[in-house]
């Protein structure tokens, strides 16, 4: 799987693409990571990327140029691929979402910064998806990038050790995690729950899944709603 993430600051997708699992994910090839500067792609003679709004207001806007040629340089991408600009008015990222990603060959991101792009990059890029990761306003679009480019990594067989790890997270049988629990058993007179230190498995298994449930129920009922009506 290759990202290629098209931002004004690729240091920062640099500096957390290097680290912890996704940096390990990275140097044992089960994902490339690609950092592209849109103004390296700039006309410009001053390598301006950006420009005052039509119509007045405050803020600069991402001119078109710049943004259609950085991501004409990473042409042809490879098959299948999706490409997504980041941008509050988007479709919200999820579980879901991950899974779909997961299954592609390359995903490009735009990360947008200041008051966003110009409209037309909307045209100008085919089959462009406009993703966003929750309802505030980021300064830019490179968390976003991140937080989705992590999240699909953990879905990619070989990105973290033990792929049942990830298997029994949140979201990924519809129901938020069971409770976790380490040494000591007693911590200041908070004692974990009898059943986890009994060594009986089918036991342990029933009382997580009834937890993961409980949890669920108290605070997000809507997961258990969506799951009923799928
Ligand atoms: N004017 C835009 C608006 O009100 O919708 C906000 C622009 S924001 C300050 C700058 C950039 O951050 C956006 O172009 C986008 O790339 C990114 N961004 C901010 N919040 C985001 C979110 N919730 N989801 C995805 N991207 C976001």
């Amino acid at each position: 799987m290759k990202f290629s993430i098209l931002t004004l600051f690729p240091e920062i997708i640099e500096a957390y693409a290097s680290a912890s699992i996704i940096g390990r994910a990275r140097k044992n090839q089960v994902i490339e990571v690609e950092a592209v500067n849109f103004r390296d792609f700039t006309a410009d003679p001053h390598r301006k990327v950006d420009d005052s709004p039509f119509g007045g207001g405050s803020g600069m806007v991402l001119a078109c140029q710049p943004i259609e040629s950085a991501f004409e340089s990473l042409l042809p991408l490879a098959e299948p691929a999706r490409i997504l600009i980041t941008t509050p008015a988007g479709r919200r990222f999820d579980h879901a979402y991950a899974l779909e990603l997961a299954q592609c060959q390359q995903i490009v991101m735009l990360c947008g910064h200041y008051e966003g792009f110009d409209e037309r990059i909307m045209q100008l890029i085919p089959h462009i998806e406009e993703v966003s990761i929750g309802d505030f306003v980021l300064t830019g679009g490179e968390l976003p990038a991140l937080c989705i480019m992590d999240s699909v990594t953990r879905l990619i067989p070989g990105a973290v050790q033990k792929f049942s790890s990830v298997e029994a997270d949140s979201f990924y049988d519809g129901l938020l995690d069971y409770p976790h629990y380490t040494r000591p058993a007693d911590y200041k007179g908070l004692k974990v729950p009898d059943v986890l230190l009994s060594g009986n498995h089918a036991e342990i298994a029933k009382w997580r899944k009834a937890k993961a449930l409980e949890k669920t129920q108290a605070l997000r009922p809507d997961l258990l709603n969506s799951n009923l009506s799928s």
